[in-house]
């Protein structure tokens, strides 16, 4: 196991901004961490990096406590904050090369130079950090948070602020990069776990309110899923809205039939045009996109 939080707590004055949360990492697990502003997203990372202290609960990565082997830790894990703090002042290679020198890498040189490859860096490697554009200092960011070859990346919100031409380059970057670790991200942009994630965990008010893959998450039953059917005769409004499962239904032309309903109610209706010999000329369900789904479980 990567990352293991267990009933964890953290308390801003009297806010709870985690409020008994839990969930497992596998390593080489590539985790969406989804939810709204003030969610506790970057709490939850910084209780991970050891940056912060949590009031309760037990929080470990890679079988360390977070608090009792926290040199250890920092060890295994890399960090990119939500707002990264660069030194803009400095030169890229400078500063990789300073940050190396925190982590007491022998090789510094070479490490440095792989890194500058890795991210994508070898045109700027020469500029001052001020001079990079966000999608570039992002790769810094990146750069300075797998230097010392850590076990699990921790990623907050590595693509906000990007214009869509870096933000499609630095998904790729992570995917490269994520392939021999393991990475937890937070987000608030729905297509990118779609894009890059094995799993979604969505955070609302300190609490987990969803862990799975996009797809199940999707089908879950607080989910509603709309169904688009079309009858070769008339039926009436009545009689469809008893139909197991359905929440509402409104017409859209002619026979042409909008459901929404609880799970999938497709084998319902279907068993209502059974009973009343009507025929089911066309039915479709509209695959509701993750942004929809995240809305609905998150009421926002
Ligand atoms: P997210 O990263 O999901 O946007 P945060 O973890 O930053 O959420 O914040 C969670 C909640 O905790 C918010 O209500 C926020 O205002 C509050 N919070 C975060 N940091 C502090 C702090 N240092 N002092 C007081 N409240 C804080
Ligand atoms: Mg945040």
């Amino acid at each position: 196991m990567s990352i293991e939080v267990k009933n964890a707590f953290k308390y801003y004055g009297e806010q709870a901004a985690l409020n008994d949360v839990s969930f497992k990492i596998n390593s080489g697990e590539i985790v969406g961490f989804l939810g709204p502003n003030g969610a506790g997203k970057s709490t939850m990372m910084k209780i991970i990096t050891c940056f912060i202290p949590k009031s309760a609960g037990s929080v470990e990565v890679c079988g360390l406590d977070v608090e009792k082997d926290s040199i250890a830790v920092r060890r295994k894990v890399g960090y990119l904050p939500e707002h990264n703090p660069l030194y803009l002042d400095m030169y890229v290679k400078e500063y990789l090369g300073f940050v190396a020198g925190i982590y007491g890498l022998k090789n510094k040189k070479e490490r440095v130079a792989e890194m500058i490859e890795m991210v994508g860096l070898q045109k700027e490697q020469n500029k001052k950090i001020g001079a990079l554009s966000k999608g570039y200092r992002q790769r810094v960011g990146l750069a300075q948070a797998i230097i010392h070859e850590p076990e699990v990346l921790i990623l907050d919100e590595p693509t906000s602020g990007l214009d869509p031409n870096q933000l499609v380059d630095i998904r790729q970057l992570i995917l490269n990069i994520g392939k021999t670790k393991t990475v937890m991200l937070s987000t608030h942009i729905m297509q990118e776990v779609e894009a890059i994630c094995d799993r979604v965990i969505i955070i609302k008010e300190g609490k987990i309110v969803a862990d799975d893959t996009a797809k199940h998450i999707q089908q879950k039953d607080e989910v509603k899923q709309t169904v688009l059917v079309e009858f070769d005769q008339e039926v009436s409004r009545n009689q469809l809205r008893q139909i197991v499962g359905v929440k509402s239904v409104k017409q859209i032309e002619g026979n042409k039939w909008i459901f929404t309903g609880e799970g999938d109610i497709r084998p319902a209706i279907a068993k209502f045009s059974q009973q009343n010999s009507v025929l089911v000329l066309a039915m479709s369900i509209a695959e509701k996109s993750m942004e929809e789904v995240f809305k609905e479980l998150t009421g926002n």
